[in-house]
């Protein structure tokens, strides 16, 4: 079937979700880090999870509640976790699920960060990888069937942009019991993993969600698990039986709680939290403009920039992934296009001539922003992991922004004249 997302549904849903009718209509900042309890048995109740109320901001707070609350029904979860940042988000998901010998499986290529948390923290604290390339089932099938605990990956590989086949890959998780997660960053709205059967989502809200970068911040959003739990009660996952036989259905919520946010404390704060909100309000009618906008630049470019540069996104017909875009991701798959320069030289001589277009690390800003690949976010890697990455030297990438896209294409136009 065709994926089709209502835009219409979640413009409504997300302003008046985020807005309240009664009292103050933008949302209220708690900042308060820690709360009074009424009495002896009320702290009792409250740190046995049997009273919902706040206990210490470490572990939650009512701004961060009301944000989770919104993409946790915006992904369709059963609950969600705000965190400092994405890596947080991705960094607690990990630490609360693994233990030392534990095995995760990366398909495709990865956010920067990602990649040395997995390459380098996790290793240090033993946990295993394996990498696979996004089309090879065969390998991903012979990893998973070998008990492995984590399968992880990006919905669109930033920069990469190779379009995974999400159904495929989470319907082989389930088969073999191993927990999934997915990281949606890229395309909230467009692809929503827990519908298809993925276990956890993560999204750097600093991203897409907040549009502004005037937030830092990240959230995990988690699926209900059967009655049966028959995931998570695998003998593979059995530090945490405890957590799974007590919590029932809402289970990763307080595994993630009491295994990460409350010892290592990457919680988001509730300024970050109501700023976040403020860009949600709008997701929907900036991520239905950025997508139009996206294959616009890129149908622009590919056309008029000189043959020595070479324009990727799934939107053209040279791409490899242009028919799974077409079936999949028909609304878009996020705010990034590549340009290939094919070398640094001339790269930056590109960069340099931009007039409009923002130089910086970042993507899903309102703005459009770009970037050299090799000599920032993955100068520390290695030629082989670059490789893995989908990351050569003639590399930029662009996120594109809300401003008129003739003008976007015209100034890349203008400055490769430079090159
Ligand atoms: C930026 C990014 C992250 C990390 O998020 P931060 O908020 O910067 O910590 C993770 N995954 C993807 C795909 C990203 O683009």
């Amino acid at each position: 079937m065709d994926h089709v997302t209502d835009f219409n549904y979640f413009n409504t849903l997300l302003v008046h979700s985020v807005g309240s009718n009664i009292g103050p209509i933008a949302p209220t900042i708690v900042p308060s880090a820690a709360y009074g309890y009424i009495d002896a048995q009320e702290a009792e109740g409250i740190f046995a999870a049997e009273i919902n109320k706040p206990l210490y901001a470490r572990v939650g707070n009512p701004t961060n509640a009301k944000l989770e609350n919104i993409i946790a029904q915006m992904e369709g979860g059963i609950g969600a976790i705000a965190t400092s940042s994405g890596m947080g988000a991705i960094a607690m998901v990990c630490t609360a699920l693994l233990s030392v010998e534990d095995e995760i499986l990366c398909i495709g290529g990865f956010f920067g960060g990602t990649y040395s948390l997995v390459n380098e923290t996790l290793a240090r604290f033993g946990v295993r990888h394996t990498r696979c390339d996004v089309n090879d089932f065969a390998h991903i099938q012979k990893v998973l069937q070998r008990g492995i605990q984590l399968v992880m990956f990006e919905s669109v590989g930033n920069p990469s942009l190779s379009l995974p086949d999400v159904q495929k890959i989470i319907d082989l998780c389930n088969q073999y019991h191993t927990i999934v997660m997915i990281d949606n960053t890229a395309t909230p709205l467009l692809l929503r993993p827990l519908t298809m059967g993925a276990d956890i989502v993560v999204h750097s809200s600093t991203k897409n969600i907040s549009g502004h970068s005037a937030a830092l911040g990240g959230i995990a959003v988690f699926r209900a698990l059967r009655e049966d739990n028959e995931k998570l009660l695998h003998e593979k996952y059995k530090a945490i039986h405890k957590i799974v036989k007590k919590m029932g259905k809402k289970a990763l919520i307080p595994i993630c709680k009491k295994r990460a946010i409350r010892d290592y404390g990457m919680t988001a704060n509730a300024f970050g939290s109501f700023m976040t909100m403020i860009g949600l309000e709008t997701l929907s009618l900036r991520v239905q403009r950025v997508n139009q906008s996206v294959e616009k630049v890129a149908l622009l470019l590919n056309e008029k920039l000189p043959k020595t540069v070479s324009v990727n996104h799934p939107c053209l017909p040279s791409s490899p992934d242009y028919a799974r875009y077409q079936s999949d991701f028909s609304d878009g798959c996020g705010p990034l296009l590549t340009l290939n320069c094919g070398t640094k030289k001339k790269a930056f001589a590109l960069l340099n001539h931009l007039k409009m277009v923002i130089q910086t690390a970042n993507i899903g800003d309102n703005r459009t922003l770009a970037l050299h690949m090799t000599s920032t976010i993955y100068s520390d890697f290695d030629e082989k992991a670059c490789q893995f990455l989908g990351v050569d030297e003639g590399l930029i990438r662009v996120s594109i922004g809300l401003e008129d896209p003739e003008s976007i294409a015209e100034d890349f136009l203008q400055a490769a004249t430079h090159i």
